[in-house]
């Protein structure tokens, strides 16, 4: 019991985000961030906002949401920004799920931590066996749903027209779809917007664009939606995105083509990292994400974690039912994927 928590917050369980630790240099595959630097021109964009700092920022965002329509071919009125993703989700809960909220038993563990400090109603679906999502379990649902696609941690993706089914089947409801990892090869539902009223896509600038320190997330919708978003924002912060996030957000969509390339690279680091391990024994889940989901019959999943930490090479295990004998690891450059493998392999030994 804490002594003055609201009572209906008592049993509210905090996500735990993956562990950022200082104590020593770690080859840091645990939190999905970017292996490579900020496109060239945001770090100089976001010091120059640095010394107007005595001013607040644009609560509009009328220039990075400007940026963010051209390099999608939408509106300004169809683009919505928010201080990381996760606020996105999170205001997204409060504004559309007043009739409760449905989404898959494992995926992204902060839905059901919205969820719950909300106060919304729940459900979640139990993947396939083999962790898929089964767009036929999302059908005439009487409540919002959210699916992350590519789904964390698996890393399997949906494509585009088995959302569109669900979309369909789903009018009365907001369908978000969590795109966080969708520029490391899924298929985005971008282009169903202008056809789905109740469709809200939700990226981020943590992953593909290198500035997860930044917090820059956004979402894309029809006008309708955006507004009850920024209703919602602006009953709470309206200055949510700073002045250096907002100028770091534009320079890094003008050097766009440096943030794609550095995701095919990428991409081609988690196929071949994804073949060795495979060769060492694990089963690995088919990744259209940048990190990758594995097990191995020779090690537990909590055992790896461990032996890999001690080797100072840093993952994420998620101690929960059905995913314990798996680590998800984040695909970082060629070099650190050598020293996982490395450690892997001396651990397998050992
Ligand atoms: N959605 C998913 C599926 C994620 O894995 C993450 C990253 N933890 C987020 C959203 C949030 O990302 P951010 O708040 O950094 O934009």
């Amino acid at each position: 019991m804490s002594r003055f928590l609201s009572e209906r917050l008592q049993p509210l369980e905090a996500y735990t985000p993956g562990e950022q630790p200082r104590d020593m240099q770690y080859v840091k595959l645990n939190t999905n961030e970017s292996p490579y630097p900020p496109a060239p021109g945001v770090i100089e964009a976001a010091a120059e906002q640095a010394g107007l700092l005595q001013l607040y920022c644009d609560p509009a965002a009328a220039a990075l949401r400007d940026a963010l329509a051209g390099r999608y071919g939408v509106g300004r009125e169809n683009v919505y920004v928010a201080n990381g993703s996760d606020d996105i989700l999170y205001f997204a809960f409060m504004a559309f799920g007043g009739d409760g909220a449905f989404f898959p038993d494992i995926t992204y563990g902060f839905y059901k931590v919205f969820c719950e400090l909300l106060g919304v109603r729940y459900t979640q679906i139990p993947l396939k066996g083999d962790f898929s999502v089964d767009p036929a379990d999302y059908m005439n649902l009487p409540g919002m749903i959210a699916i992350a696609n590519p789904n964390a941690p698996t890393g399997l993706a949906l494509g585009r027209d088995q959302i569109e089914g669900v979309l369909r089947a789903n009018p009365g409801h907001v369908v978000l779809v969590d795109e966080a990892y969708v520029d490391f090869g899924a298929e985005s539902c971008l282009p169903l917007v202008e056809r789905y009223d109740n469709l809200l896509v939700v990226q981020t600038f943590s992953k593909s664009r290198s500035m997860a320190g930044a917090r820059l997330g956004f979402a894309i919708g029809q006008p309708a939606l955006v507004d009850d978003l920024n209703r919602v924002k602006f009953s709470t912060n309206p200055y949510d995105v700073n002045r250096m996030t907002q100028a770091a957000g534009i320079a890094a969509l003008a050097a766009d083509a440096y943030n794609m390339e550095n995701c095919r690279r990428i991409v081609e680091t988690r196929q071949a990292a994804a073949e060795r391990l495979r060769g060492l024994g694990f089963e690995v889940v088919p990744s259209s994400a940048n990190f990758l989901f594995a097990r191995s019959d020779r090690i537990g999943g909590g055992a790896l974690y461990r032996a890999l930490k001690t080797r100072g090479v840093l993952v994420r295990h998620f101690d929960a039912p059905r995913i314990s004998d798996y680590n998800r690891i984040t695909v970082g450059t060629p070099r650190q994927m050598d020293a996982l493998i490395d450690a892997v392999t001396a651990i397998l030994e050992g």
